[in-house]
């Protein structure tokens, strides 16, 4: 029997963070916020005799896109019509990019567990989004409503290789070009309000041919769950069908997100159904050399360098690098966070731990982005330095970051004012060891009759006769050295 490799490419739709629409003066608004309806003029609803204007924001949002994939960028694209009727496309044709896209032949780079690798892009162009239909039942049979806001948004479509083979590979490039859109400030990444959507194209075939095996197309895809959960059942789907000896047919599925499974949607259109032509409203979109030049240099660290940067000039392990690189306010508190620590001797790997730990959780406790987080990056480096000077614990250190989120007091004031300085005062703490070991004799009875693990409950007892304070270095030393000096003395008797 043979075994079957499957083959990958998604389409990204990313409607871009301009303020007005792609051809028309229209602002972009939330959708889930304004009024239907209200966004809409002559152009994006269609009215003859109007004409497009292009978005140069929008040009120039997909060309930071495009440089950052490392695409080759035509200097003279075209638009052109696409020609279909659905009752939320008011021309009856979508403006988009067929013949000669804006850009082709990139690559993103990406990580999985077994290592690092490129998935090809085969094309990026410029489109308008349509307007959204909702569908509603009423008395009388299902009625649709359309909402104009949407249409006429820029919208970039990406399209990869059939070049990933696993649901990881899959995962790994979605998720990194979501980051990418996010760095680079020209899409939310917003799954949920349908302002990133893929489509996954899946088939397989034999392991070992080169020839690619029929495809269906994969649409409706709005999370990451779902777009993984689609690709991985459409595979054993597609093995299922080839081993009893079917053929998989090419078709355009949805995916049912309650029964978890792929639906059959419509006929796919062919090409040469959409009768495309160019757009005869609008000439050829010129990109000139200074205007190029100027994008990308303005270009910012993208994720894989600022990834690769951390790992070089910090130290961080892949786990640490991947959470801190992820966005880019994150890593840039991060690094505002590692320059104030150095100045109280503290490892970048140490601020690496507490904010992927106990920062990030009490963030996340509170539902609140890195922006809103209530202590500043230099205030957790402080914290830190009273961690490092042994001033305070660990435990200590954790219940002082919980007081900062609540309080948005700095570090030193709540040591402070609760009196929370660790005891590292040997004559203290041989005190408090001094005093456990008079209050139990019968454990110390124990622990010289050779029970070992009783010393680890006396450790406690001179921990909690400290209220937490001492340092627990020291107080473990001078135990150990009390019970050792006892031993030695009954051992004589
Ligand atoms: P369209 O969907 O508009 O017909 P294309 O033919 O350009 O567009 O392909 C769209 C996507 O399908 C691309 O991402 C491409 O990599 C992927 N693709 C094409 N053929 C296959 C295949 N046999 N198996 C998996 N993916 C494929
Ligand atoms: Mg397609
Ligand atoms: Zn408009």
């Amino acid at each position: 029997m043979p075994e079957y490799e499957a083959v990958i490419g998604l389409e990204v739709h990313a409607e871009l963070l301009t303020r007005s629409k792609m051809f028309c003066a229209c602002p972009v608004v939330d959708l889930t916020e304004a009024e239907p309806n209200t966004a809409v003029c002559e152009v994006c609803a269609g009215m003859p005799g109007t004409l497009p204007v292009v978005n140069e924001r929008a040009v120039e949002f997909a060309l930071r896109v495009a440089l950052a994939l490392d695409c080759h960028i035509a200097r003279e694209s075209i638009f052109a019509r696409k020609n279909y009727f659905y009752p939320d496309l008011p021309k009856g044709y979508q403006i988009s990019q067929y013949e000669l896209p804006l850009a082709t032949q990139g690559r993103l780079p990406i990580r999985t567990s077994r290592g690092e690798r490129t998935v090809r892009i085969r094309r990026v162009h410029l489109e308008e989004d349509t307007g959204k239909l909702t569908h509603v039942e009423g008395p009388d049979g299902t009625y649709s409503l359309v909402d104009l806001n949407r249409a006429g948004v820029p919208l970039l479509e990406i399209v990869s290789e059939p070049d990933m083979h696993t649901v990881e590979e899959v995962r790994a490039y979605a998720r990194g070009l979501r980051q990418l859109l996010r760095y680079l400030g020209v899409n939310t990444g917003d799954m949920q309000k349908g302002l990133l959507r893929f489509e996954a194209n899946v088939s397989v075939r034999p392991k070992g041919s080169r020839e690619l095996g029929t495809r269906v197309e994969i649409k409706n895809l709005n999370s990451f769950k779902a777009l993984e959960e689609a690709v991985a059942y459409e595979i054993q789907r597609q093995i299922q069908v080839l081993e009893t000896g079917g053929r998989v047919e090419q078709e355009t599925l949805g995916w049912d997100e309650v029964r978890r499974v792929t639906v059959p949607q419509r006929g796919k259109e062919e090409a040469h159904d959409y009768r495309y032509f160019p757009e005869p409203d609008l000439p050829p979109l010129v990109i000139e050399d200074a205007w190029l030049e100027r994008v990308r240099r303005e270009l910012p660290e993208l994720p894989w360098e600022k990834y690769r940067r951390f790992q070089e000039e910090y130290g961080l392990p892949d786990y640490e690098t991947g959470i801190l690189t992820a966005d880019r306010p994150v890593a840039d508190y991060f690094e505002a966070a590692v320059r104030a620590a150095r100045q109280h001797g503290v490892e970048p790997l140490r601020v690496a731990h507490w904010m992927v730990g106990e920062f990030f959780r009490l963030l996340n406790d509170r539902g609140l982005s890195i922006e809103d987080a209530p202590v500043p990056p230099e205030e957790l480096a402080a914290l830190l330095g009273y961690l490092q000077r042994g001033d305070i614990n660990k435990n200590t250190a954790q219940r002082v970051l919980a007081d900062m989120f609540a309080s948005g007091k700095p570090a030193s004031a709540i040591i402070q004012e609760k009196g929370l300085r660790q005891v590292s005062d040997t004559d203290r703490i041989a005190q408090w060891v001094e005093d456990v070991l008079q209050a139990h004799p019968k454990e110390v009875e124990k622990y010289l009759r050779g029970k070992e693990g009783v010393a680890n409950w006396l450790f406690g007892q001179v921990m909690r006769r400290a209220r937490g304070q001492a340092n627990p270095q020291v107080v473990r030393q001078e135990l150990l050295r009390r019970l050792q000096a006892l031993r030695q003395q009954s051992g004589e008797g």
